[in-house]
C-alpha cells in the first residue's frame, strides 16, 4: 500500500452481494428528533403512530393525507407540510421514510438520503432502502423488534409469539433494578435443560451470582447473561466439609453484599443436596432464602426410562437411599434389615460403587436374590441407558456393562412390570 487510505475489506456495493447480508438491528432513540415521512397515504398512516409512540418529531410532507393522519395533525401530534417533497425537507432530519405511491419520488428521496448518509425506509421496494422497519411490540418495558428478511407476516407472527411469551412468563423478563437480594435454592432437575421448572429458570435468569454443582444442568448456564458471576463448585477446594463451608460462605457473603444468589443443583436441593445446611447458614446470617423445587432424579430418571416407582398392586411404597456409604459403615444411618423386609421399591442413589454390598445386605435381610434391578445411567441425557440385572447378578452386570455414575439403581417388582420381557413372571403374580 502506498498511502494512508483505509482499505475496504467489506463487500462493495457494486458486486451485487450486499443484499445477501442481514440488517444490523439498532435501537434508535428518536424522541425529540426530526423524522421525515414523505407521503401521506395508508403506509404512512401505519408507520406514523409508532413514531409518535417513541416521541419522534414527525414531519409529513405530502399534498394530501389520509383522514387518520389529518386527525393527528389536528391534535398537534405531527406536523404536516401540505405540498410535494422539496430537497430542503431533509435538512435536520435524522431518519426518513419514503412512502409515496410515486416510485420516482421515492427514488429521488432515497438517492438524496444515500448522498447525505441518512437512513431511509422504502415502502415500495425494501431492497432499495437503507433501513427496514421491524415488526415492533412492547411488553413489560421491553421493546421487541423482529426483522424477518422482508417477510412481514413471518416477522409479525414471531413478534406476537415473543410478546405473548413475555406476557405469560414463558420468557422471563426480570427487572434488574428493583430486586431484593437473597439466596434462592433452585433445583435444576435430572439434567436435560427443559426439565427445570419455569420458576427455576426465571430465578436463574434473574441471578447476579450462580453457584452451580457438577450435576446441575450445564446447558442452562450457557444462557446466563454475561455479567453473571458463575461459581463452579466443582472447582472449589476438595474435601466434603471444607467445600460445603466454602459454598455457605460464598452464598452468604454475596447475598449480604446485595446480590441475588442462586444455588443451583441437579434434581432437588433437599434430596442428598445439602440444601438445608445452606438454609441454616443463611438464617444465621439473616439472609432471606427462597426454595424452588426441582424434579428429583430417583423419581424422574426411572420415569424417563419407563420404570414407575409405584404401581397399583405391585409397590405401595418406595424408599430412596443414599449408597455413598456401604452397609455396616459406622456413619451409615440406613437400616438395611428394615429395607430388606420392605415389599416396595428401593431406589439407591450414589450407589454404583457400593451396589454389590447393598445387594448382599438386602438379600441377607430377606429380599429374594431374584428381585429385578434396573440401573439407569445418565438419565435424561443423550447417553442415557438402562442396565437390567437381579440382586444376584447386579455386581457382575455393573462390571460387564462398565457402569459409571451418575446412575440410579431401582430395585423391586416395578422393574419386572416395566420389563416383562427380561424377567420371568414373579412368584406371587
Ligand atoms: N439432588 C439430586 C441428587 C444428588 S445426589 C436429586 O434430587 O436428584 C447425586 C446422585 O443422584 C447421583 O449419584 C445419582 O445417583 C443421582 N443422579 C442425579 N442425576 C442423575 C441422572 N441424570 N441420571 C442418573 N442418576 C442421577
Amino acid at each position: 500500500m502506498d498511502g494512508p487510505h483505509p482499505r475496504s475489506a467489506g463487500p462493495s456495493r457494486e458486486n451485487g452481494r450486499v443484499s445477501d447480508f442481514p440488517p444490523y438491528p439498532s435501537g434508535l432513540r428518536l424522541a425529540g428528533r426530526r423524522v421525515l415521512v414523505v407521503g401521506g397515504g395508508h403506509v404512512a398512516q401505519r408507520r406514523v403512530p409508532q413514531l409518535i409512540a417513541v416521541g419522534a418529531d414527525v414531519h409529513v410532507v405530502s399534498p394530501e393525507v389520509t383522514m387518520a393522519l389529518e386527525g393527528l395533525v389536528g391534535s398537534g401530534e405531527i406536523t404536516w407540510h401540505e405540498r410535494p417533497f422539496e430537497d430542503a425537507d431533509l435538512d435536520g432530519a435524522w431518519y426518513v421514510i419514503a412512502v409515496t405511491d410515486d416510485r420516482a419520488v421515492n427514488d429521488h428521496v432515497s438517492a438524496l438520503c444515500e448522498a447525505r448518509r441518512l437512513f431511509c425506509v422504502r415502502s415500495d421496494d425494501a431492497t432499495l432502502g437503507t433501513a427496514w422497519t421491524p415488526a415492533i411490540g412492547r411488553e413489560a418495558g421491553i421493546t421487541v423488534a423482529v426483522v424477518g428478511n422482508r417477510d412481514p407476516r413471518r416477522s409479525a407472527s414471531v413478534r406476537d409469539d415473543i410478546v405473548e411469551a413475555l406476557r405469560d412468563g414463558t420468557i422471563a423478563a426480570p427487572h434488574h433494578r428493583d430486586r431484593t437480594p437473597g439466596v434462592t435454592l433452585v433445583g435444576g432437575g435430572p439434567g436435560a435443560p427443559e426439565l427445570i421448572s419455569i420458576a427455576g429458570r426465571k430465578a436463574l435468569m434473574a441471578a447476579d451470582v450462580v453457584v452451580a454443582d457438577r450435576l446441575a444442568p450445564r446447558e442452562l448456564l450457557g444462557d446466563l447473561p454475561a455479567d453473571v458471576e458463575l461459581v463452579d463448585v466443582a472447582k472449589l477446594p476438595r474435601g466434603r466439609s471444607a467445600q460445603q463451608e466454602e459454598i455457605n460462605r460464598v452464598i452468604v457473603d454475596r447475598a449480604l453484599a446485595g446480590k441475588r444468589v442462586v444455588r443451583f443443583k441437579g434434581g432437588d436441593n433437599f434430596v442428598f443436596g445439602r440444601g438445608f445446611e445452606e438454609i441454616i447458614a443463611c438464617r444465621e446470617a439473616g439472609v432471606p432464602v427462597t426454595v424452588i423445587p426441582g424434579l428429583t432424579s430417583p423419581v424422574s430418571v426411572p420415569g424417563v426410562a419407563g420404570i414407575p416407582v409405584t404401581h397399583r398392586g405391585v409397590a405401595h411404597e418406595f424408599a430412596v437411599v443414599s449408597g455413598h456409604l456401604p452397609p455396616g459403615h459406622p456413619e451409615a444411618l440406613t437400616d438395611y434389615d428394615a429395607l430388606g423386609r420392605l415389599n416396595g421399591t428401593v431406589v439407591v442413589m450414589m450407589g454404583v460403587q457400593n451396589a454389590p454390598l447393598i445387594a448382599d445386605a438386602l438379600v441377607a435381610a430377606g429380599r429374594p436374590a431374584s428381585t429385578p434391578v434396573a440401573v439407569v445411567c445418565d438419565g435424561t441425557m443423550p447417553t442415557q441407558r438402562t442396565v437390567l440385572a437381579t440382586l444376584e447378578t447386579l455386581e457382575k452386570q455393573l462390571v460387564a456393562e462398565d457402569v459409571k455414575p451418575p446412575a440410579i439403581i431401582v430395585i423391586g417388582e416395578v422393574v419386572r412390570v416395566a420389563h416383562p420381557e427380561a424377567f420371568a413372571p414373579s412368584a406371587n403374580g
